[in-house]
C-alpha cells in the first residue's frame, strides 16, 4: 500500500521474472482496501473533464464515490450504465492518454487510477450471481452486427437494451475479435472476456461463428432477403502490412497477427495445439506499438531466450501503453530504437538467421507530426536472430466491402462513415471501430458502436413514425 496520497496506489502485479514464462495474468487487481484508498484520491471535481476523455463518456467522479462509500454494487450499476465492456477496458484502455490525462490531480500529484478502479468494481460484478434470463425483445425490427470485436459487441449490447433483435455474424470460430486473437492471456484472459460476452448473450445478443459476411452470405442478402433492417459493420482492419524488403518470404518471418492468433485463438502454447508453432531462441519484433509489446512479451513466454523490439523512430515516439512498456522491460526485452531493418538474411535451408539494419537519426517532423528517421550513411549492421515479426500496423480487410456496392472507402481502404452517427454512404447501413478510423483503440471501437447503436434506433423510429400506424 502507498504511504502518500499524491501517490497512485499501485497495481499488485506478479513477479517479472515468473511471469515472463507463462501465459498467467500480469496484474492482479485491487482488493477492496486498495479500492477504497485509492477512490478517496478522488478530487470529485464540479467540471469532471476526465469523462470528456473518455469516447463512452462513463460518469467516472460518480461510480468512484460509490466506491469510496463502499457501495461496489452501485459503482458497477453506474459503470455498465454506460461501458458494456468494464472489465475489458479497465484492463486494456490506455487510460494515460485519454482519462487520467485529463484528471486534476495530475496538476501536482498522479492522476486517479481511474482504469485499476474500473477493472476493480468490474472483477467484483463478475463474482456476482448471473441476473437471470434474457429480456424478450420488444420490437419488430432486427438489426445485423457484422464482425464481435468491441465495435459489434458494444452496438448489439446497446440495440439489444433498446429492445431490437439483434444478431451478430462473424467469420472466426470464437467471438470477441482482437480481444480474442489478439491481446494475450496475459494482459486479458479468455474467461474474462467470455464473461463480458455471456453478459450480452444474457441481455438478448445473439451471436453466429463462422460466418464470413460477403462470402458465407452477401451483405445485400442481409437486408434484401433476411429481413434485417438495419446493419452495422464493425470488421475492424486486421490485414497486416509488410515491409517489402528482401528476405521477407523466409520461413521463420511472421506477420504479428498470424504470430498472436496461433497463440491466442489457436492456443499453440499448449502441448495439444492442433497447429503448434516453434519459436526460435532470438526473436526480432518490427515496430513499437501495443502489438509489437504483446508479440516480443508473448515470444519469451513461447519459449525464446532474447526479444528484441527494432524500431527507425526514438522511444518518445513509441505508442504503446506506457504499463505495457514498463511489463517489457522488467521481463528483459531488449529495445534498439533507431534502428531500421532494410533485410532478413536466411540460411540454404530458407530459414531466417539474421536481420540487416541500418542506424537512423531523426530529422524534421514528417506529415504525422513525428520527428522523421533518417538513414545514417554506412551505419549497416546485422542483428542474429531465428524470427522476425512485423508489427507495423494493419489495414481493413477489403473482401467485405469489394464484395457489395454503394460503400465508399477511402485512400487507406478505411470505410466512410460519419464518426459521430456511424452513417455509411448507404442507407441501413452503419459502421464504426477499425473498419472506419484505422487501427486505434478498444474504447474507440465501443465508443463508436455506442453512437451507431443511438443513430440507428433514431433512424428506424423517425421511418417507423414517417410509415405512421
Ligand atoms: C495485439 C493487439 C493489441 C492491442 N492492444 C490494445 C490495447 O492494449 N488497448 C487498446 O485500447 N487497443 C488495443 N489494440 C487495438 C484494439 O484491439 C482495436 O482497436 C479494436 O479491437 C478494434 O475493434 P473493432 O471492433 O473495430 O475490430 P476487431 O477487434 O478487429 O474485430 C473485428 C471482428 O470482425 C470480424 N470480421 C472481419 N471481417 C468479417 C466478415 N467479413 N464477416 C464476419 N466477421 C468479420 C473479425 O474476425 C473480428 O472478429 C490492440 C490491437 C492488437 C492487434
Amino acid at each position: 500500500m502507498p504511504v502518500k496520497r499524491s501517490d497512485k496506489t499501485p497495481m499488485p502485479e506478479r513477479d517479472a521474472g515468473l511471469r515472463a514464462h507463462d501465459f498467467l495474468e500480469v496484474n492482479e487487481g485491487f482488493d477492496m482496501q486498495r479500492a477504497m484508498f485509492e477512490a478517496e484520491r478522488c478530487l470529485r471535481c464540479q467540471d469532471a473533464i476526465c469523462v470528456e476523455g473518455c469516447p463512452v463518456r462513463i460518469p467516472i467522479p460518480d461510480f468512484i464515490h460509490a466506491i469510496a462509500k463502499g457501495d461496489i454494487s452501485e459503482a458497477a450499476s453506474i459503470l455498465r450504465s454506460a461501458n458494456p465492456l468494464p472489465a475489458i477496458c479497465g484492463r486494456v484502455c490506455p487510460q494515460e492518454s485519454q482519462c487520467e490525462e485529463r484528471c486534476h490531480m495530475n496538476n501536482r500529484f498522479n492522476a486517479a487510477a481511474i482504469g485499476h478502479l474500473e477493472r476493480f468494481v468490474a472483477d467484483w460484478e463478475r463474482g456476482q450471481p448471473a441476473n437471470g434470463g434474457a429480456p424478450k425483445p420488444w420490437r419488430d425490427e432486427k438489426i445485423a452486427i457484422v464482425g464481435s470485436g468491441p465495435a459489434g459487441l458494444v452496438c448489439a449490447g446497446q440495440l439489444a437494451d433498446m429492445g431490437y433483435r439483434v444478431t451478430v455474424f462473424e467469420a472466426l470460430h470464437a467471438a470477441g475479435g482482437v480481444l480474442r486473437y489478439g491481446i494475450p492471456e496475459f494482459r486479458l484472459p479468455n474467461s474474462v472476456l467470455d464473461w463480458e460476452i455471456d453478459v450480452l448473450r444474457q441481455r438478448g445478443v445473439e451471436i453466429v461463428t463462422n460466418v464470413i459476411v460477403g462470402k458465407t452470405i452477401a451483405l445485400d442478402d442481409l437486408l434484401e432477403n433476411m429481413g434485417y433492417a438495419a446493419i452495422f459493420i464493425g470488421t475492424g482492419a486486421g490485414l497486416p502490412k509488410f515491409l517489402g524488403i528482401p528476405g521477407e518470404n523466409l520461413n521463420g518471418v511472421f506477420s504479428a497477427n498470424e504470430f498472436l492468433t496461433r497463440i491466442n485463438l489457436m492456443r499453440a502454447y499448449e502441448s495439444a495445439a492442433d497447429t503448434p508453432m516453434k519459436v526460435g531462441k532470438r526473436v526480432a519484433v518490427i515496430g513499437s506499438g501495443n502489438t509489437a509489446m504483446d508479440t516480443v512479451r508473448s515470444s519469451l513466454r513461447m519459449g525464446a531466450e532474447q526479444g528484441l523490439i527494432v524500431y527507425r523512430r526514438s522511444e518518445t515516439e513509441m505508442t504503446a501503453r506506457i504499463e505495457e512498456y514498463h511489463h517489457a522491460i522488467e521481463e528483459g526485452v531488449e529495445f534498439h530504437w533507431l534502428t531500421n531493418p532494410i533485410e532478413v538474411l536466411g540460411n540454404d535451408e530458407g530459414w531466417v538467421t539474421g536481420l540487416k539494419c541500418q542506424v537512423m537519426e531523426l530529422g524534421e517532423p514528417d506529415e504525422s507530426g513525428r520527428a522523421r528517421p533518417v538513414p545514417v550513411a554506412g551505419s549497416e549492421f546485422v542483428i542474429p536472430v531465428d524470427n522476425v515479426v512485423l508489427s507495423i500496423g494493419t489495414t481493413p480487410n477489403p473482401l467485405l466491402l469489394s464484395s457489395t456496392t454503394g460503400l465508399e472507402t477511402d485512400q487507406w481502404g478505411c470505410l466512410v462513415a460519419d464518426h459521430e452517427s456511424g452513417r455509411t454512404t448507404r442507407a441501413r447501413i452503419y459502421a464504426g471501430g477499425d473498419i472506419v478510423t484505422g487501427a486505434a483503440t478498444v474504447i474507440l471501437a465501443a465508443g463508436a458502436g455506442k453512437n451507431a447503436a443511438e443513430t440507428i434506433h433514431r433512424d428506424l423510429s423517425a421511418a417507423g413514425e414517417a410509415a405512421g400506424p
